[in-house]
């Protein structure tokens, strides 16, 4: 038996809602993509919402919609998937990488104002392992310097910052429903924003820079005419997964509390362990808990984790720092150096998390983790 570190929840209603679809007129662009985009919008406190094929083209059309081209640095975590930095390099732009926070493993405040310099035009705060990010101070930078922020909330679907869910508190926000996320729609992914302005430019990004609204083209010749106002992608989602999404949306809040519930089960576990390092919350912040991650000290990482997977568990690290990546080294990022997200990446463990995983199957992790910890001990 192989316990893995994340995966998807699908019930029978996912399934007839993805067969419906099927057997309906659209398959791609119809009704269903709206409905989605509703549907996120309201839960996550925004007006408007774009889905899109991925959460890296999520990411991609973000940074478009930002004006982000060459000359431009946006500043990022390094403790993150490459999607974050590859999307400003996508536009053109230079990514930076601010270190982290050692306590909330999050992009860290002073970091970011020492790496602004007169080229940067935005921030884009990833809410790691589902902890939300300072956005207030983070907003209050981005205010100082006119920045425009793009949180990557890939992790963050649910989570809350002062009472507020993520995705409706910045320019832009960006969601990923790859199956290992909250919810899933196979390959997935949607931007958030309050801004009708941004809104506009990311549906034309989504499909070609095409328009069929009158009101935005130049004339307009008859029934079948259309007009290419920007260069865009085709980065449609489809409407058989946008059903699979809504359904999915009806579980979201169920799949948020058992995440919780078993991450309590590790905190009370893993309490007054010496050697184990667990993430803490900060004050004001509700976690949807995309990962949990753990540190081990005293201890070879490398063998721990070969013991838990010797072991069947399907312990992971998130991530190796983005700039380590042999493309960054030979793009200009060697002399980069951010020392707290070294060191975390040295210890950090991800333990299985998802909502299927039953109580039995994370006592057997609990009792892997601990003797994997204690065996190795140095
Ligand atoms: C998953 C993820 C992405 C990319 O999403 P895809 O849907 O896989 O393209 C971007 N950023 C972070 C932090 C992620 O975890």
């Amino acid at each position: 038996m192989f316990i893995p570190y994340g995966r998807q929840t699908i019930d029978d209603e996912d399934i007839s809602a993805v067969v419906e679809v099927l057997k309906s007129d659209y398959l791609t662009t119809g009704p269903k993509i709206e409905e989605f985009e509703k549907v996120v919008a309201e839960y996550v406190g925004a007006k408007y919402a774009v889905a899109i094929s991925n959460g890296t083209a999520a990411l991609h059309a973000a940074c478009a919609a930002a004006g982000i081209q060459s000359g431009d640095e946006v500043i990022t975590s390094p403790i993150t998937f490459v999607a974050s930095a590859n999307c400003v390099l996508y536009c053109g732009g230079t990514p930076v990488f601010a270190d982290i926070d050692s306590e909330t493993y999050n992009i860290s405040l002073e970091d970011i104002r020492r790496k602004i310099t007169n080229k940067t035009k935005a921030i884009i705060p990833v809410h790691y392992a589902g902890q939300p990010c300072n956005m207030d101070a983070i907003h209050k930078i981005a205010e100082e310097h006119n920045l425009i922020v793009i949180e990557d909330g890939a992790h963050a679907l649910g989570a809350e910052y002062k009472g507020k869910r993520i995705g409706g508190l910045s320019d832009m926000t960006t969601f990923s429903f790859h199956p290992v996320k909250h919810i899933t729609t196979g390959e997935g992914g949607m931007i958030t924003t309050n801004n009708v302005q941004l809104y506009e430019k990311l549906k034309l990004f989504r499909s070609h820079g095409i328009t069929r609204d009158e009101g935005m083209m130049r004339k307009k010749e008859g029934d079948w005419y259309y007009e290419q106002l920007s260069l865009g992608y085709n980065y449609r989602i489809t409407d058989i997964q946008c059903a699979l999404g809504i359904s999915q949306m009806k579980k979201l809040d169920g799949f948020l509390k058992r995440r919780k519930e078993i991450v309590m089960g590790y905190q009370e576990a893993f309490k007054g362990m010496e050697n184990i390092i667990v993430p803490t919350v900060a004050e004001g912040c509700e976690s949807s808990w995309h990962l949990y991650v753990i540190q081990v000290k005293n201890c070879q990482r490398k063998k721990v984790f070969d013991s838990l997977r010797d072991a069947g568990i399907g312990v992971n690290v998130h991530y190796i720092p983005v700039y380590k990546q042999p493309y960054y080294q030979e793009n200009g990022y060697k002399e980069v150096k951010c020392v707290q997200a070294e060191q975390l990446y040295q210890q950090m463990i991800s333990i299985p998390l998802y909502p299927g995983l039953t109580n039995e199957q994370q006592d057997c992790v609990i009792e892997k983790v601990i003797n994997a910890v204690k065996f190795n001990e140095i």
